[in-house]
């Protein structure tokens, strides 16, 4: 069979499991009976941390000795990608385990007033999916969430499953505030089985470290906040690329040094034993490689290589795992791990069950929030090989990730990486059944290919 016929197989049966997942009661209660009351998860998601600039990714600064410890104790996966280059529909994937396509956060939804008129229109998780905090707060974990922005708010569906959950809505919450306000949690839920997800926004633009760290790349104590200046399509200040790092990496120095406080936190209470113990980032951020800065309007892999770390029970230590793997991945896999059995699809595996074979890894968003279908992109990487389609959708290019993984030379026509991105970019949504593009000319290009 081949890769698409599975995809196609998966497609179809995808909205049965869901559904048979979502209302089993006497699974869930089975679920109970089977899970190892020793075993916590603390899930860390870094805001628009790229994973090239931490040192154990091999920057060649020293931006994250915490982070490094954590993944020579653990296992480090060199080429996990995110599903989005922004962050609700890329929390989204780490949330229900599916691409951007199968859990829908394109599909804006009208925020109404009183008087029924349309005042925002919003992306927002849908809650009848099976999502990561739901599922393990059914099977008798105690949850903590603690997001830093606006996105991850209750309005937009974050906050099912956890038992508290807070948001810092404007993004200024420090990392040293939810540190803290985590390990205070901790230490009153510790003989508990507990499930923390901490969402840290510090790393996020503008780039601000507090002293000392702002001085930790560069010697201008003077020097505390970049911001990108942006005119239209222009980039006014580009000259200052280099202190935008400086800072960029003094944020990840700052939200290091605090996560060391948390490590130690496990380690003290002897719980390093029993509790997994997660880094992973929504995507990533660009410095001019390809032109443009921030995230959100590309799919090249400054925006798209995150880190993933996982140490604890039943992890490999100082293991480098080079497979290709994706945020879809993170919700089965810790699952597994947790002797949670689910019925639900989910596009991603479990990857600490081996190698998956061979899998197309997908990614997409929309452009400035803005949703029609001539500003989305899409991209999947298959092997080592990736394909961007961008560009109102008519511009392919491919690269070798091994051999060109700052994507610089575009590789001839790659046919075989153009019909991966077709085929995925034409997977019916989630409760759409049919095909979810509308563009008369790639679907004409479906159709000379067999798909339809
Ligand atoms: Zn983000």
């Amino acid at each position: 069979m081949s890769k698409y016929n599975k995809l196609s197989y998966i497609v179809m049966f995808s909205l049965l499991a869901i559904m048979a997942c979502a209302d089993s009661k006497d699974e869930t209660e089975e679920n109970l009976s089977q899970t190892d009351p020793q075993q916590n998860i603390i899930l860390i998601i870094i805001d628009t941390l790229r994973a090239d600039h931490l040192s154990c990714y091999g920057y060649h600064r020293n931006t994250s000795p915490a982070i490094d410890s954590l993944a020579a104790e653990g296992t480090l996966w060199a080429n996990a990608q995110a599903q989005a280059p922004w962050t609700l529909p890329a929390h989204a994937t780490i949330w229900t385990g599916l691409s951007v396509r199968s859990h829908r956060t394109l599909n804006p939804v009208p925020i109404m007033s009183e008087s029924g008129e349309i005042q925002k229109l919003i992306y927002t998780l849908d809650k009848d999916l099976p999502s990561l905090p739901v599922l393990l707060s059914e099977a008798g974990f105690s949850t903590r969430g603690i997001a830093n922005f606006t996105i991850l708010s209750d309005v937009y569906g974050f906050d099912a499953g956890f038992d508290q959950y807070s948001c810092n809505e404007d993004g200024a919450g420090r990392a040293g505030i939810s540190v803290d306000s985590l390990i205070i949690w901790l230490d009153e839920h510790s003989d508990e089985r507990f499930f923390c997800m901490m969402h840290l926004y510090d790393v996020h633009s503008p780039y601000s470290p507090p002293e000392p760290y702002n001085t930790a790349f560069q010697e201008d104590p003077d020097t505390e906040y970049f911001d990108w200046e942006i005119h239209g399509d222009e980039i006014l200040n580009k000259g200052s690329r280099d202190i935008a790092i400086d800072l960029y990496d003094g944020e990840i120095s700052w939200v290091d040094d605090n996560l060391s406080r948390l490590f130690s936190w496990v380690r003290e209470n002897s719980l390093e034993d029993e509790t997994l113990i997660v880094v992973i980032s929504d995507h990533g951020e660009e410095f001019l490689e390809h032109d443009w800065v921030l995230h959100g309007e590309t799919l090249f892999q400054e925006v798209l290589w995150i880190p993933l770390i996982m140490s604890g029970p039943g992890i490999e230590r100082g293991t480098i795992d080079s497979t290709y793997v994706g945020q879809f991945d993170l919700l089965p896999t810790l699952l597994s791990w947790a002797g949670v059995e689910c019925t639900s699809y989910f596009d991603g595996i479990d990857i600490l069950s081996g190698p998956g074979g061979d899998r197309v890894i997908p990614s997409s968003g929309t452009s400035n929030f803005v949703w029609t279908e001539r500003d989305q992109m899409a991209s999947t990487v298959y092997n080592h090989s990736k394909t961007i389609m961008m560009n109102e959708m008519q511009d392919f290019v491919s690269f070798d990730l091994v051999n060109d993984p700052v994507e610089q030379i575009p590789l001839p026509g790659d046919s075989a990486g153009i019909e991966d991105v077709l085929f995925y970019w034409a997977t019916p949504q989630r409760g759409f059944p049919g095909f979810a593009t509308s563009d008369e000319a790639t679907i004409q290009t479906l159709r000379d290919l067999g798909y339809i």
